[in-house]
C-alpha cells in the first residue's frame, strides 16, 4: 500500500521552509483566496480542510462564499476582485458550482482566474504550457499522482502506463505528465473497447473514472503499479457487504455513518498489484498538499522573490 499521508505530510514539511523564506522576502505570506458557491456539502468539507492545509502550512487563506443563488456575473466580479488584489497569488472556485449557474459556468469560470493565480492549472494557458512540458501551475490531482510514484521509486520512464478516465481535470493532464516522464501512455474512457486487457498489459493503472470498483483483479498485470483517484460516496448497503467484509473496518465505518466513500479499484487488486494506493489516504491528500505547492509557486512567479 503506498501511503499518500505520509508522502503529503513530506511535502508539506519540505514546504514550511521555503514558504517562512518567501514570507521573509515578501513580507507576506503566499496568499490563497477560495470561492464557494452555494452549500454543497462535500464542497464544503474539501474547502475546510484547504483553508487549515493552508494556514497550517504558513499561507494566508481566505474564503469568499457566495450563496446558491448567486449569479455568473456574482462569482465573476469575485473572480476580478481577486485577480486584482496583490493579497492573493492563488485563486481556487471550488466544483462544482450549483446547476442553476448554466452549464458553461465553471469554463467560463475557468477563463477568467488569471492564469498566473490559477494553482489548480486549469486555465488553458496552464493546460498550453503543460503540454509544451514547461508548465509551472499544474493540476493538483495529476501532480499529486506523479510524487506519489517518484517518491516511491515506481520507474515511470519506458513504463506502459494506462489511464482510466479523460477528463480535463484528472485524465488528460496526468497522461502528459506521464508521457513527459517517458511513459507510454495508452488513455481509456467510456468507449473504449476491450478496457480489462488493456489495462492489463499496463505496468502503472491510473483509475480516475468515478465508478466505485470498477477496476477489478482482471484490469491488472500481477506486480503492476495501481493509482486509485476515484472518490465515490456510496450508500448501497449491498454494494458495500459485495466488496468489504463483515466485520473490517470500512463495514463497521459503513454501519457507523451509512455511507462510504470507495475508490475506482475494487479491494481484491490489493491480491495482484504490486503496489497500490488506498482510498482514503491516498491521491486526496496529496491533492491539497500539490494545492499549497502550487500556491508558493505562483507567490514565487509573481513576484520574482
Ligand atoms: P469525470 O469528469 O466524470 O470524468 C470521468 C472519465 O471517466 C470520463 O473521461 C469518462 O469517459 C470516463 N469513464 C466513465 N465511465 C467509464 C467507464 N465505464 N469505462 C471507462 N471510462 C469511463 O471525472 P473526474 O473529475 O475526472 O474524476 C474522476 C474520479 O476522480 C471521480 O471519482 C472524482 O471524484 C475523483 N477525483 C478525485 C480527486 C482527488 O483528490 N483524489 C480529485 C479529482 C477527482 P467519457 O469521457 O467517455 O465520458
Amino acid at each position: 500500500m503506498l501511503d499518500g499521508v505520509a508522502v503529503a505530510n513530506q511535502i508539506r514539511a519540505e514546504l514550511a521552509p521555503a514558504v517562512s523564506a518567501f514570507t521573509a522576502r515578501a513580507g507576506r505570506p503566499p496568499g490563497l483566496g477560495i470561492v464557494l458557491v452555494g452549500d454543497n456539502p462535500a464542497s464544503a468539507v474539501y474547502v475546510r480542510s484547504k483553508l487549515k492545509s493552508a494556514g497550517d502550512a504558513g499561507l494566508r487563506a481566505d474564503l469568499e462564499r457566495l450563496p446558491a443563488t448567486a449569479s455568473l456575473d456574482e462569482l465573476l466580479t469575485v473572480v476580478d476582485h481577486l485577480n486584482r488584489s496583490d493579497a492573493y497569488d492563488g485563486i481556487l472556485v471550488q466544483s462544482p458550482l450549483p446547476a442553476a449557474m448554466g452549464d458553461d459556468a465553471e469554463r467560463q469560470v475557468f477563463d477568467a482566474v488569471s492564469p498566473d493565480k490559477d494553482v489548480d492549472g486549469f486555465h488553458a494557458v496552464n493546460v498550453g504550457h503543460l503540454v509544451q512540458n514547461r508548465a509551472t501551475l499544474v493540476a493538483c490531482t495529476p501532480s499529486g499522482v506523479i510524487e506519489i510514484l517518484e517518491r516511491s521509486q515506481i520507474p515511470i520512464a519506458g513504463a506502459r502506463a494506462v489511464v482510466i478516465g479523460r477528463s480535463d481535470i484528472v485524465g488528460k493532464p496526468m497522461a502528459l505528465l506521464l508521457l513527459h516522464r517517458h511513459a507510454t501512455i495508452t488513455i481509456c474512457h467510456s468507449r473504449t473497447k476491450n478496457l480489462p486487457q488493456l489495462s492489463a498489459e499496463a505496468d502503472i493503472v491510473v483509475a480516475a473514472l468515478g465508478r466505485p470498483a470498477f477496476v477489478t483483479r482482471e484490469f491488472v498485470k500481477p506486480g503492476a503499479t495501481v493509482i486509485d483517484v476515484g472518490i465515490n460516496e456510496v450508500t448501497d448497503r449491498a454494494m458495500v457487504e459485495r466488496l468489504f467484509s463483515a466485520g473490517s473496518k470500512r463495514r463497521e465505518a459503513f454501519e457507523r455513518r451509512g455511507s462510504l466513500v470507495v475508490g475506482d479499484v475494487h479491494p481484491e487488486v490489493a491480491d495482484v498489484a504490486g503496489a497500490l494506493t488506498p482510498v482514503p489516504g491516498g491521491v486526496g491528500p496529496l491533492t491539497i498538499a500539490m494545492l499549497l505547492k502550487n500556491t508558493l509557486a505562483a507567490a514565487r512567479a509573481r513576484t520574482g522573490m
